[in-house]
């Protein structure tokens, strides 16, 4: 395929939807993944569709379980269901992204990577929109034979042949989107020198599996859906289409730090007996009321519309959580 040419990912329409919300239990999650869990609840149930949770624990150490139990709580305290009685936790799915990684390999796409930290820091290339480094593909082009001997004194890392072809795709929400597989990412790992699956691989795997035909997720993320694409197109699964979200940012339009006190889902629940003033100020953040007031998720979904959500990042107004407690005053 030439560069110059792109595939077209069109989505299908699939209704009713299968959406799902996959955070990554690295800490209690923050008012960014309420606002995320509830927008894409809404998109699915609000066309009658199916919800499901997943775990992206890949990384254990980071994750431990006790954040997985408190995202479990909060997500029912909030009335945010899921359809998925056995929630899946990828640190328990090796054995399944084992068997796509092999598959990737004996196909061709994949190659062992002995570069160091610190050589990567000299040869990568920032790409410039995002300041992430796009690799230089250095181990692309090392000999079985070359490749072998490295591994004698360094387990690799693996990554994944992405060509220079152009990707496109509609974003439910950003729109048209066209990414140079090369340029703006370069051959990413799917498997890291340690052996735990990257990402990329994990959630393409998972998606695919587990039938979601919508992904709504943090508009950081809308570049990654060209990867996942590709890659879902390599294992033979059907893409689901994307929406992503404007970011929550605060007054000087940084992201909203995890760390903030505010943003805690723990503080939050401890200034509310009931989760319906926070579900009004999520639902008022996601454009769907002109002012927050307390409902429960529920009574959102007769008038949810995706099309209201702001453009733009969302500016999360300094006071904001004393307005809530104003509110609930
Ligand atoms: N696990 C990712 C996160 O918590 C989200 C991945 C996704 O939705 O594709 O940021």
């Amino acid at each position: 395929m030439s560069p110059t040419e792109s595939v077209p990912y069109t989505a299908e329409s699939h209704r009713p939807p299968c959406g799902r919300f996959a955070p990554s239990p690295s800490g209690r999650m923050h008012l960014g993944n309420l606002y995320t869990a509830l927008a894409a609840w809404l998109c699915a149930k609000s066309q009658g569709g199916t919800f499901l949770l997943r775990m992206e624990d890949l990384d254990s150490l980071r994750c431990p379980r006790s954040f997985a139990d408190l995202i479990l709580s909060d997500l029912e305290w909030l009335g945010l269901s899921w359809d998925n009685g056995t929630v899946p936790y990828q640190s328990e799915r090796a054995s399944i992204y084992t068997y796509y990684f092999d598959r990737l390999r004996q196909d061709g796409h994949l190659y062992p990577c002995f570069c160091s930290r610190a050589q990567l820091h000299v040869a990568d290339a920032p790409h410039a929109s995002d300041g992430r480094f796009v690799y230089a593909g250095t181990c692309r082009s090392l000999t079985p034979a070359e490749a072998a001997e490295r591994a004698r004194r360094r387990s690799p890392a693996w990554r994944l042949r992405l060509p220079a072809e152009d990707l496109t795709f509609t974003d439910g929400h950003y729109g048209p989107q066209r990414y140079n597989l090369a340029t703006d990412w370069g051959d990413i790992i799917v498997r890291r020198s340690d052996g735990v699956f990257a990402y990329q691989l994990a959630v393409t795997i998972d998606d695919g599996l587990q039938g979601v035909s919508q992904v709504v997720r943090g508009g950081d993320l809308l570049s990654s859906a060209a990867p996942q694409l590709y890659l879902s197109r390599l294992l033979g699964f059907r893409p689901p289409s994307y929406l992503h979200l404007p970011l929550l940012v605060a007054p000087d339009g940084s992201r909203l730090a995890k760390r903030e006190k505010a943003c805690d889902t723990g503080f939050l629940r401890s200034l509310c007996d009931s989760p319906e003033p926070l579900l009004g100020y999520l639902a008022w953040l996601l454009g769907q009321l002109d002012k927050p007031e307390p409902l429960r998720a529920q009574e959102l979904l007769p008038f949810f519309d995706a099309k209201k959500i702001p453009a733009r990042d969302i500016v999360v107004p300094g006071d904001y959580w004393e307005k809530l407690q104003r509110k609930m005053g």
